[in-house]
């Protein structure tokens, strides 16, 4: 599973620097040269981290944050041309996850990609760690694999973080404060907590048999979450 990083970033040359440097380190890069199609690609693919330019055409990278935390919790690292103690700020406050000023080192990018990236992803077991069967739902944490019956289904690293919480916390309601914060490790997400209905969303349309009536991912109205083991 290759993990497909967005880079929003007009100049051309650094963009294509940026993704020629992922590439080597495995990475699927995708790049957009202007703040509204960067936001487009966002809201429809699942990605796994985005690197996010401040000044842009058409949209600037503020405007971008702000529609973007309300459908997602990728991880976000903002880059600016100046170090600016209030752009740092405002990006946070807006809900980056982080701030690289230009120029700064490929190395040093790349190591906080990964820890941004680890953050919201699975936590892979150390040792043996048995299967999780629930209904016909397999789950194998050392693998990372997921099967329905037979099939076996792709999911994003924040997509299994997600399945692995609830099959191990099975039948108990948890909040989207609760989910943000346990399965993701966002103390105090500065987004829509919107954004992890998407998740929820992304996830059923996976496991469900007709994510229009859910059997496994129940919604509790004005609480929550929960993961249905009763059959
Ligand atoms: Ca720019």
């Amino acid at each position: 599973m290759s993990e497909k990083i967005l880079i929003i970033e007009d100049e051309k040359n650094i963009a294509d620097i940026i993704a020629h440097n992922l590439k080597r380190e495995a990475f699927e890069p995708v790049c957009a040269y202007d703040g509204e199609s960067g936001l487009e690609i966002a809201t429809r693919e699942d990605c796994d981290l985005i690197l996010l330019d401040v000044m842009l055409p058409k949209m600037d990278g503020w405007e971008v944050l702000r529609e973007l935390r309300k459908v997602s919790i990728t991880p976000v690292i903002m880059l600016t041309a100046r170090e600016e103690e209030e752009d740092k700020v405002m990006g946070l406050d807006l809900g980056a996850d982080d701030y690289m000023t230009k120029p700064f080192s490929m190395k040093e990018l790349i190591s906080r990609i990964r820890a941004h990236i680890r953050r919201v992803g699975y936590q892979r077991p150390e040792g043996p760690e048995g299967l999780l069967q629930i209904g016909d739902i397999k789950l194998d944490p050392a693998k990372m694999e997921v099967r329905k019956g037979e099939v076996l289904l792709g999911l994003s690293g924040k997509e299994f973080a997600l399945l692995s919480f609830f099959m191990t916390n099975p039948n108990t309601v948890f909040s989207r404060e609760e989910l943000m914060s346990k399965v993701w490790h966002y103390e105090g997400f500065y987004g829509d907590l919107r954004a992890v209905d998407v998740m929820v969303r992304r996830l059923r349309e996976k496991v469900e048999d007709d994510d229009a009536a859910p059997q496994y991912i129940l919604t509790k109205r004005g609480q929550g979450y929960l993961f249905n083991a009763n059959f």
